[in-house]
C-alpha cells in the first residue's frame, strides 16, 4: 500500500496534527506493508522537510518553485494529486485542519474520486482500507470499506500518535502547479495564541461566565495547563470571544486530549464539536446540565471558586 501524506507547516514549523498523521500512515503501513510518502510544497519546503526526516516517511518529495509564491489551495492541491498519480498512492492523507480539508477535497476533485473527511480511524482489514467517521453531529459513527483507490482522507487531529523511524530520504522537484488566485496580504489575526484544533488542552467558557472579563480566569488556568481557551456559541454572539474561538457544530470541532467546559451548558450543538475529546471535565452548578452526561469527570460547583482552587492546586503539583 503505497501511502501519501500531505505535510502542512507555516512559519517553517510542521503542524503537530501533520506529525500524527504521518505516525498514523507509518502505523498503517507496517500493518500492510507499505510505504509512506511525505509531501512539503511551498516555500521553504526544502528547510522544512529536514525537521521531519525521522517523523515515520521512508521518503519525502519536496516540491518548490516561483510558481507556488503567494497561491492559492488549488495550485497546491494540483502538486499533491500530481504526486498521488505519479507515485501510484492507495491513500492519500491530509489532517483534517480547515486547509487540509480544504486541500484534500480539491485535489480528489481535481482526480475525480470522493473524499472521507474528518475520520477518526484507519485502517487495513482484508486487503480493504477502512475508515471511521462522526456523523450526525457526532452522534453516530459512519464506518467505509473503500472500494476504489486511490482514497482521499482527513484525519481529525489528535487522533493519530506520533512515531520516531529511521530518517527519510529527500526527493525535491520542481513545482509546476498554477493558481488562479495570487494572495495579496496576509494578516495574522491572532499571533502567539494556541490554535484550537492543534491544543492537547482546551478550556471553553460558556455563558456562566457572566461577563467577557471573567475569561481572565480561564486564561490564567491556561497558562498553568499550556491550554488553549474556547468559547460557547453563546458568548461569541454576545462578542465577548471571535468566532475563531467558537467550539461546536457552527465553530470548531475539537478533540483534544482533556477539554474543561467551564460554566457551558452542553447543548447538542456544542458537543458536536468536544464529545469527542479523551478525558471531559465539566465544572457547572447545576447538576442536571447536559454536559455532564459526556463528561468524564464532574465538579457541582461555582467557577468563580472552583477555577481559583483548581489554579492554585495544579501550580502546587505542576511548578
Ligand atoms: C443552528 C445552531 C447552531 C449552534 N452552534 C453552536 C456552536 O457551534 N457552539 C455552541 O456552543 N453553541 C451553538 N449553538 C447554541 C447552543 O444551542 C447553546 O445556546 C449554547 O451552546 C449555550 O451556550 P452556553 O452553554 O455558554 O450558555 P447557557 O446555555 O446559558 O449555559 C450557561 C451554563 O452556565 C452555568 N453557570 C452559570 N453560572 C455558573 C457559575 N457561577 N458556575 C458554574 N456554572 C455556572 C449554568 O448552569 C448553565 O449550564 C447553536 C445553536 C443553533 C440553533
Amino acid at each position: 500500500m503505497k501511502i501519501v501524506v500531505w505535510i502542512e507547516f507555516t512559519s517553517g514549523k510542521v503542524k503537530a496534527s501533520s506529525l500524527e498523521t504521518l505516525g498514523s500512515a507509518r502505523l498503517l503501513a507496517e500493518s500492510a506493508s507499505g510505504e509512506v510518502i511525505g509531501v512539503c510544497c511551498g516555500e521553504g519546503a526544502g528547510e522544512v522537510s529536514t525537521t521531519i526526516l525521522s517523523a515515520g516517511a521512508h521518503r519525502i518529495i519536496v516540491r518548490e518553485g516561483d510558481s507556488l509564491a503567494n497561491a492559492h489551495s488549488d495550485a497546491f492541491a494540483t502538486e499533491l494529486s500530481q504526486v498521488a498519480t505519479s507515485e501510484s498512492a492507495d491513500l492519500v492523507l491530509a489532517s483534517a485542519t480547515s486547509s487540509g480539508k480544504e486541500l484534500i477535497a480539491l485535489a480528489a476533485g481535481g482526480l475525480g474520486t470522493c473524499v472521507a473527511s474528518d475520520c477518526i480511524s484507519i485502517s487495513c482489514e482484508d486487503d480493504s482500507l477502512i475508515t471511521e467517521r462522526p456523523i450526525y453531529a457526532g452522534k453516530a459513527h459512519h464506518r467505509q470499506k473503500w472500494i476504489t483507490s486511490p482514497a482521499f482522507i482527513s484525519l481529525r487531529p489528535n487522533y493519530g500518535e506520533q512515531v520516531e523511524r529511521d530518517a527519510a530520504t529527500v526527493d525535491s522537484q520542481e513545482a509546476t502547479g498554477k493558481s488562479v488566485l495570487k494572495r495579496t496580504a496576509f494578516v495574522e489575526g491572532s499571533r502567539g495564541k494556541k490554535e484550537l484544533t492543534e491544543a492537547e488542552i482546551i478550556i471553553s467558557g460558556g455563558r456562566g461566565l457572566k461577563e467577557p472579563q471573567n475569561f481572565a480566569l480561564l486564561e490564567s488556568l491556561a497558562d498553568v495547563l499550556d491550554a488553549a481557551v474556547g468559547a460557547s456559541r453563546a458568548v461569541v454572539d454576545a462578542g465577548w470571544r471571535p468566532h475563531s474561538d467558537q467550539v461546536g457544530q457552527t465553530g470548531k470541532t475539537v478533540s483534544p486530549k482533556l477539554y474543561i467546559a467551564v460554566g457551558i451548558s452542553g447543548a447538542i450543538q456544542h458537543l458536536a464539536g468536544m464529545s469527542s475529546s479523551r478525558t471531559i471535565v465539566a465544572i457547572n452548578k447545576d447538576a442536571g446540565a447536559p454536559i455532564f452526561s459526556v463528561a468524564t469527570y464532574g465538579v457541582v460547583g461555582d467557577l468563580f471558586e472552583v477555577i481559583p482552587r483548581l489554579e492554585e492546586e495544579l501550580k502546587s503539583v505542576l511548578q
